[in-house]
């Protein structure tokens, strides 16, 4: 490797870890992405220095072609469709590592004469990448509701079937390891590891999706890892070994937040089922209050917490909330958000919608600071949040969600839901909050109840 690239990827990897860094808080989260970004292109051009580089015109149409869809597409994403963006963009990167892969063999005519860790690097980064590849295409399909996001299944045969698709990609990538150098051989690596790939996404719930993705990006930054071992490319090494690393822990704090095991999450059947519309809980009628009514009883509160949930994530209701804090906090009235870390659909989903809104993070509580400040609030004002605020985690053993750590908005003084209906959200269950003596229901699209209440409070 040249001295010039060497020292360029030195360059890039510290920027990968600052904008890690950087990423750990909402406050420096979007100097983070840059940074990372400036690494990335810092590792483009240290790769595209080292020796025996050609073809430029297709590395140019690479590039441009990159451009042209990526920065379109991540510019005019809606945030609700953020997480399946992050499959799509996760899977072309796993597609691309098992690509590479199958070059590689054609390139060195099945690794003649190469150490037999390169042949091990390779085949495990063809497999991984390519059940990433088609895997998050699966997760794309079933977010974007192009796929039935409940559970799918082929029968009794699904299991056995993904377990012989495993099997056989493993099998084919022995036979290579042996010496033979059919390519035949690897193309049916990259097929049985797609058709794993494809069963093992589709029997999970599309409510599940967000950590099955978190997974997929772990494996995909692995298997560039993989790649980078076997090409003896420091930059893919180091850069897919930190997509990896964070990935698995990104997967596992989300998996615990929800109380649910990887295991149980990949053994699927869970959510997707969508809300149904009642009016009643376990036929506990339920109260509903006006917009007017809310507004005096926010106005009149000393101190009010806000719990935001994937329903204002889908009204875009944040502005209108902000709109009403700040009249609130006009009169006088305290306003703090609380924000559960796996409310909404993917991580920081509402750290990201409220710091669109320019709400201060100083306001912002997470989970444990939120249950110290409820029990003192008049208010806790819930808008479109279901499961985060359901008591059945904490006192129904036979829940789903039991276990799950919650916003214990009841040992507030009085609470007001905003959503539609008294449907269920992601896990698909009823939620007793909402007939609970304490509880006022504001019925309707949260972005249009907020801004009732927010000219209700323009009139006080
Ligand atoms: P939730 O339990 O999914 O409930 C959201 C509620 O929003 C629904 O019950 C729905 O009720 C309401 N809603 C939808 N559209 C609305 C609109 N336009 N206006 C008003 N309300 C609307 O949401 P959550 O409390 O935020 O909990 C998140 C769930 O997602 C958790 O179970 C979590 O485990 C899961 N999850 C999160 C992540 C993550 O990383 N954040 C990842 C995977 C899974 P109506 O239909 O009655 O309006």
């Amino acid at each position: 490797m040249s001295t010039v690239a060497a020292v360029g990827y030195v360059i890039a990897f510290s920027l990968f870890i600052l904008g890690l860094m950087g990423l750990t808080s909402p406050r420096t989260a979007v100097r983070g992405n840059w940074t990372a970004a400036a690494g990335m292109g810092v590792a483009i051009v240290s790769t595209l220095l080292l020796p025996g580089m050609g073809d430029w015109w297709l590395i140019v149409l690479g590039l441009v072609l990159g451009t042209v869809v990526g920065v379109p597409a991540a510019r005019r994403v809606k945030m609700t469709a953020m997480p399946q963006m992050v499959a799509l963009f996760n899977g072309v990167g796993g597609g691309a590592v098992a690509l590479i892969a199958w070059v590689e063999f054609r390139d060195t005519f099945g690794y003649l004469g190469l150490p037999l860790y390169v042949a091990v690097a390779s085949l495990f980064a063809a497999i991984i990448g390519s059940v990433s590849f088609w895997g998050s295409l699966v997760a794309f399909g079933k977010l974007q509701a192009w796929l039935p996001t409940r559970p799918v299944t082929i029968g009794v045969l699904h299991r056995p079937l993904t377990l012989v698709a495993l099997a056989a990609a493993g099998a084919y990538a022995i036979v290579v390891m042996t010496g033979s150098t059919s390519e035949w051989l690897v193309i049916g690596v990259l097929v049985a590891s797609a058709f794993f790939g494809v069963l093992m996404v589709l029997p999970i719930g599309g409510a599940d999706m967000p950590v099955v993705i978190s997974l997929l990006n772990a494996a995909t930054g692995l298997s560039a890892a993989a790649m980078g071992l076997a090409l003896d490319n420091t930059a893919l090494i180091v850069a897919g070994m930190l997509v990896g690393a964070s990935g698995s822990i990104l997967t596992n704090l989300m998996a615990k937040a929800m109380n649910r095991s990887l295991l149980a999450i990949l053994a699927g059947g869970f959510g997707g089922t969508g809300g149904q519309v009642t009016g009643r809980v376990d036929d506990r009628p339920v109260r509903s209050t006006s917009a007017s009514d809310a507004a005096i009883q926010l106005a009149y509160a000393n101190r009010v917490v806000v719990v935001p949930g994937y329903g204002m994530a889908v009204a875009q209701a944040q502005h209108a909330v902000r709109e009403m804090a700040d009249l609130l906090e006009g009169k006088g009235v305290e306003v703090s958000y609380a924000v559960h870390p796996v409310a909404g659909r993917m991580p920081g989903h509402m750290n990201v919608l409220l710091a669109e809104a320019n709400v201060p993070y100083e306001s912002l509580k997470d989970l444990d600071e939120s249950n110290a400040l409820l029990p003192q609030a008049d208010v806790a004002l819930v808008i479109g949040a279901n499961d985060v605020v359901n008591p059945a985690a904490r006192t129904d053993s036979s829940s789903p969600i039991y276990g799950m750590p919650v916003l214990d908005v009841v040992s507030s003084r009085s609470v007001i839901v905003l959503k539609r209906s008294t449907g269920a959200g992601f896990a698909g269950i009823d939620n007793e909050l909402f007939a609970d003596p304490k509880t006022s229901m504001l019925f309707g699209d949260a972005k249009s109840s907020v801004s009732e209440v927010v000219s209700e409070l323009k009139d006080l």
